[in-house]
C-alpha cells in the first residue's frame, strides 16, 4: 500500500482512552406522526387543488377534458415526486437518523422513477390534449407547447435532463460510469426542478391566477428548497465551525489503513458505534467531494478513527494525507447503532472493511450482550484491528471467528449456512445480527440468519455502496 504508515507511537490510544469519551448520542428522528401529517397535507392539498381547479369536471368535458385531466396528475404527481427525491436525497438529519441511508435511497429511487415516467406521461397527456383543441397534428402540437407558451422551453429541458438523469440511474448504464460522471449528471436534477416549476404557475391551470392554491404550492416548493440548502449547505457551514485535522495516517493491513482525526471540535461531537461521517480533506483536488467513511473507534477528546480501504482514487488519495491537513467532518449520521438491537445478546459479521463499523459497535457493546464476533477475509493478513477485537471481545465476555479464505473456498463451503450457524451460536435465533460487507456476503449471511430462525427486524445491516 502506498499510504504513508506513521509511528503507531504518535497516534493516540483510541481503546484505552486518556479522557472520558464522549456520550452516545441519543439517535432521534421526525415523530412518526410529523411524516404522516407530511404525507397526509400533501395528499390532501393535491386532492384539494384539483378538485377546487375544476379537475374532476374536466371527466366530464368529453375526451380531451379526460386527457386534459390525466395531464395536470401527471403533472402534479411528478411534480410532487421531484420535490419528495430532491429533499431525501438532501438526507435531513432528522430523517436520515430516523430512516436510514439505505431506506432514504430506496425512497429517493422511488420518487426518480415515478418523477421520470409521470413527467413523460403528463407530457404526452398535455401534447395529445393540444393537439385535439387546436386540431393539429402531435408534432405541431409539441413545437407550439414548447416554444410559445411562457417557460415551456425550460420544461422541455427539463424534461430532457429528468429523462438523462433516470437513465444514467439504470443499473447496467450506471455500473459503466464514474461515480464523479453519475454525480455530476445527478446533480442536474437540481437544474431540472427548477426550469419546470415556472410553467406549473403560469400555465398549470391549478396554479395559474392568485389562488390559494397558489400560494400553497409556492410554500411547498420554498419549503422544500429551504430544506435542501440547509441540509446540504448547512452540513458544511456547521462542519467549518469545528477546527479538525489528520493527526496520523497508520497502515493496518493489506490494502487497508486508517486516518486519525483531532481538533477541539470533537468536544461538540455525539457519536455513536456504527456510525458515518461524510470526510472533506481541505487538500488540493478533494475539497470539492465528501465521502462516506464509518468510526471505526468509539470517539474520545483526544481523536476519532476511519479505516478505509484504498478502494479508489480518493480513498487512496485520502490515506496519503498528511497530519496536520484540515478535514470537514459532516455528521454524523446513520442508524446501524447497537441502540437498535431489540434484544440483549448480538452477532457482528464483518467482510473486509467492513470492520471499520463493527469494530466500534463491538466496543459499544457491554458484557451482558456476550458479542460474537465473525469476521471474512480472503487471508489473515487483510484483517484489520485484529489485537483490538480480541482485547475488546475478551472484555466483553464474547467470542472472535475469523474466517479467512478465498472468495471460491467459501462459495464451495458456505460458513454462513443455518446449521452450521446453530453449531456455532446456539442462541442465534435470540440475538440481533449486524452485518457489514461486500454486497454478496451480506446476501449469503441474510439467507443464512433467516433460516438459522433471526427475525427479519432482528437483522441490521450497512451498506458501503450506494
Ligand atoms: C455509509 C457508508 C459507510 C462507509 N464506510 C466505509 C469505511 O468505513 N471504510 C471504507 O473503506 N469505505 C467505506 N465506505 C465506502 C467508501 O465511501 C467508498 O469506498 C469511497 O467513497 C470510494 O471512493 P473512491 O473515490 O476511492 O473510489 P471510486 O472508485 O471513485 O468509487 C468506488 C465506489 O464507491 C462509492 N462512492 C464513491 N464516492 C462516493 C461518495 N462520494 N459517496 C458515496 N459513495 C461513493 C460508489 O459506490 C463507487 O462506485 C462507506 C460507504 C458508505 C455508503
Amino acid at each position: 500500500m502506498s499510504t504513508e504508515a506513521l509511528d503507531h507511537a504518535s497516534v493516540p490510544n483510541m481503546t484505552t482512552p486518556a479522557v472520558r469519551r464522549l456520550p452516545r448520542s441519543r439517535i432521534t428522528g421526525l415523530p412518526r406522526q410529523a411524516v404522516t401529517a407530511i404525507a397526509l397535507s400533501v395528499v390532501a392539498i393535491t386532492v384539494l387543488f384539483w378538485v377546487a381547479a375544476g379537475g374532476l369536471g374536466l371527466f366530464g368535458q368529453g375526451s380531451t377534458g379526460i386527457v386534459q385531466a390525466l395531464g395536470q396528475l401527471t403533472g402534479l404527481a411528478a411534480a410532487l415526486a421531484a420535490m419528495g427525491g430532491l429533499l431525501v436525497t438532501a438526507r435531513p438529519a432528522g430523517l436520515e437518523r430516523r430512516y436510514g441511508l439505505d431506506r432514504m435511497l430506496a425512497a429517493h429511487r422511488w420518487f426518480g422513477i415515478t418523477a421520470v415516467f409521470t413527467v413523460l406521461a403528463h407530457t404526452v397527456f398535455d401534447t395529445w390534449a393540444w393537439a385535439e383543441s387546436s386540431h393539429t397534428n402531435w408534432f405541431s402540437a409539441f413545437a407550439a407547447l414548447s416554444t410559445q407558451q411562457a417557460w415551456m422551453m425550460g420544461a422541455a429541458v427539463g424534461t430532457a435532463l429528468f429523462v438523462i438523469i433516470g437513465s444514467t440511474s439504470y443499473r447496467r448504464l450506471r455500473q459503466a460510469l464514474s461515480y464523479e460522471t453519475w454525480y455530476f449528471i445527478h446533480l442536474l436534477g437540481y437544474l431540472a426542478v427548477i426550469l419546470a416549476f415556472g410553467h406549473q404557475l403560469t400555465l398549470g391551470s391549478n396554479f395559474a391566477g392568485g389562488t390559494v392554491a397558489r400560494w400553497w404550492w409556492i410554500a411547498l416548493a420554498l419549503t422544500t428548497l429551504a430544506l435542501v440548502v440547509w441540509s446540504r449547505i448547512g452540513v458544511i457551514v456547521k462542519s467549518l465551525t469545528r477546527p479538525l485535522s489528520i493527526s496520523a495516517v497508520v497502515a493496518e493491513s493489506r490494502g487497508i489503513g486508517s486516518i486519525h482525526v483531532a481538533g477541539p471540535g470533537l468536544q461538540r461531537m455525539r457519536v455513536s458505534g456504527g456510525q458515518y461521517f461524510m470526510i472533506r480533506p481541505l487538500a488540493r483536488g478533494l475539497w470539492w467531494q465528501a465521502h462516506p467513511f464509518s468510526v471505526s473507534a468509539a470517539p474520545t477528546t483526544r481523536g476519532i478513527r476511519f479505516t478505509i480501504k484504498a478502494s479508489g482514487e480518493d480513498s487512496q488519495a485520502l490515506l496519503r494525507l498528511r497530519p496536520g491537513t484540515r478535514v470537514l467532518l459532516e455528521g454524523p449520521y446513520g442508524t446501524f447503532t447497537t441502540d437498535r438491537a431489540r434484544g440483549r445478546r448480538v452477532v457482528l459479521v464483518a467482510g473486509g472493511v467492513g470492520i471499520a463499523p463493527i469494530r466500534a459497535l463491538l466496543e459499544d457493546c457491554n458484557a451482558g450482550q456476550q458479542p460474537v464476533v465473525i469476521v471474512r477475509v480472503s487471508a489473515e493478513a487483510d484483517l484489520a484491528h485484529r489485537a483490538e477485537l480480541e482485547q475488546l471481545v475478551e472484555s466483553r465476555n464474547g467470542t472472535l471467528h475469523v474466517l479467512a479464505g478465498s472468495r471460491a473456498f467459501f462459495s464451495a463451503n458456505d460458513p454462513f449456512q443455518p446449521a452450521r450457524l446453530r453449531a456455532v451460536i446456539p442462541d442465534i435465533a435470540q440475538r440481533d445480527v449486524f452485518i457489514c460487507g461486500p454486497h454478496a456476503m451480506e446476501s449469503a449471511v441474510i439467507a443464512g440468519v433467516r433460516k438459522a430462525g433471526v427475525a427479519t427486524d432482528r437483522i441490521h445491516r450497512e451498506e458501503f455502496s450506494v
